[in-house]
């Protein structure tokens, strides 16, 4: 199996319903974003499966993802990462995520609870950074905290649409943008915000 397989593998046997412990739990199998509190979502799971495929995961990469939530991106990014640092701005939300992913088994996971707008710059550089809340402009710490041959997702927008650019840095340190699609966030609070 490629990784690409292993990793849909991987998406279809994941229990959405065990990030989700409220009412909408019931529409868990359903492609939808769904509430997870705090006036946050779930994103639909292809739009996760998406995510994840574009930033070209492999066992050596260390990831940084802004944006917690329920963890279930956060799963994804475990098993096939080697080191996850996420960061989280509401921290009921970040301390439920934890219990999750704790359960699931995973141990290659640091989770901060704080604004994740400048990136997390004790860990860097990162090989991989996934962005899960909109953008305004692409906040300089995070382009900066980007490894050389290092991959970035982000949704860049105005509140009502956003467009999701997959970053690149090249082994010089250049930077390439690519346009994966139109997309709709929950805003990424702080300054960099849509
Ligand atoms: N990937 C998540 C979905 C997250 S929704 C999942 O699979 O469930 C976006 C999340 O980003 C929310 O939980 C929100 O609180 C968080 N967030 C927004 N702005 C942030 C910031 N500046 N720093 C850290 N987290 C932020």
């Amino acid at each position: 199996m490629s990784l690409n397989e292993e990793i849909f593998d991987f998406y279809k046997r994941l229990d959405r319903s065990l990030f989700i412990d409220n009412e909408f739990r019931e529409y868990a199998g359903e492609d939808k974003a769904l509430p997870i509190g705090f006036e946050q979502t779930i994103s639909q799971p292809s739009l996760v499966l998406e995510m994840t495929l574009h930033l070209d995961l492999n066992k050596e990469s260390k990831v940084l993802e802004i944006g917690t939530g329920s963890g279930y991106q956060t799963a994804l990014l475990a098993e096939f990462s080697r080191e996850i640092y996420s960061v989280e701005r509401i921290s009921e939300l970040s301390q439920k995520a934890q219990e999750r992913l704790s359960k699931l088994g995973y141990k290659n996971v640091s989770f901060r609870v704080g604004d994740g707008s400048e990136g997390w710059i004790q860990y860097a550089p990162y090989e991989r950074i996934i962005v899960t809340a909109g953008a305004g402009i692409i906040p300089k710490e995070l382009i900066e905290q980007l490894a050389l041959g290092g991959k970035m997702v982000i949704p860049v927008g105005k509140k009502e649409v956003q467009e999701l650019n997959l970053i690149s840095k090249d082994k010089q340190g250049e930077i390439t943008k690519e346009s994966l699609g139109k997309v709709r966030f929950v805003p990424l609070v702080g300054k960099y915000t849509y």
